[in-house]
């Protein structure tokens, strides 16, 4: 868990890439439909490009059947989600957590973040123009395709989610705490040192930096 910018996507692909979990990211979920223009994808599109949370069934269902494939042989990492008292009770009703990552950083660090985060508009890889610049400017070092801006990450939808965030998200992380299951890293270190210290807290298998870290 964390503020909008402050690296859950990158430190949830960095610990399923080693440790053999399955990573799911409800917003990537979303944009994987109004990218491919399904039904869903036609429910949440205006919704997300106003910043604004879609509608708590919608979440549960597609947070549902995504973990009823039950394709993990270790676990999963959920980033984005729960972002509400009533999306947290209905996972806690379902699944055991081991534990929560909540990455802190100040909101005054949020705008210059997400104004220059990137998307691969081909392979959906994420590139932030301060910390991680494409090779030739706004294409994928990996698939060549143009890098794009998330239609949400404007300076009016961003005002929206942190709102959002403070008002909403902020109470289910207090509810963790009362459940003593929250690990807090500082999300101004860099992407590596963050990694090494959610390892060494959660007592998982040391990580070893290496030049292809995401984000
Ligand atoms: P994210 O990629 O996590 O920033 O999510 C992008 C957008 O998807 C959010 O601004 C919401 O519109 C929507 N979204 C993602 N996760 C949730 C959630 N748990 N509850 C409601 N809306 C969500």
């Amino acid at each position: 868990m964390g503020v909008q910018g402050s690296g859950k996507g990158t430190q949830a692909a960095l610990l399923c890439r080693d440790l053999d979990l399955v990573h799911l990211s409800v917003g990537d979920l979303f944009r994987w439909h109004v990218q491919q223009h399904t039904k869903i994808g036609a429910q949440v599109r205006r919704t997300m490009a106003a910043g604004e949370l879609v509608d708590d069934d919608l979440v549960e269902s597609v947070v549902n059947e995504r973990l009823q494939i039950h394709d993990w042989n270790y676990g999963f990492v959920v980033d984005g989600f729960p972002r509400n008292a009533r999306q947290a009770e209905f996972f806690l009703e379902s699944y055991d957590i081991d534990s929560v990552i909540l990455l802190v950083l100040p909101d005054e660090e949020v705008a210059h973040r997400v104004l220059s985060r990137r998307l691969c508009s081909g392979c959906g890889l994420d590139y932030n123009l301060m910390f991680h610049r494409p090779e030739v400017p706004d294409r994928c070092d990996v698939c060549g395709a143009p890098l794009v801006a998330r239609e949400d990450d404007n300076p009016e939808a961003l005002q929206a989610r942190l709102r959002d965030y403070h008002d909403k998200t902020e109470p289910v992380i207090a509810l963790f705490r009362r459940k003593e299951y929250v690990v807090e890293l500082d999300a101004m270190h860099s992407a590596d040192d963050i990694q090494i210290e959610l390892r060494e807290h959660l007592q998982l298998p040391a990580y070893v930096p290496t030049s292809a870290t995401p984000g």
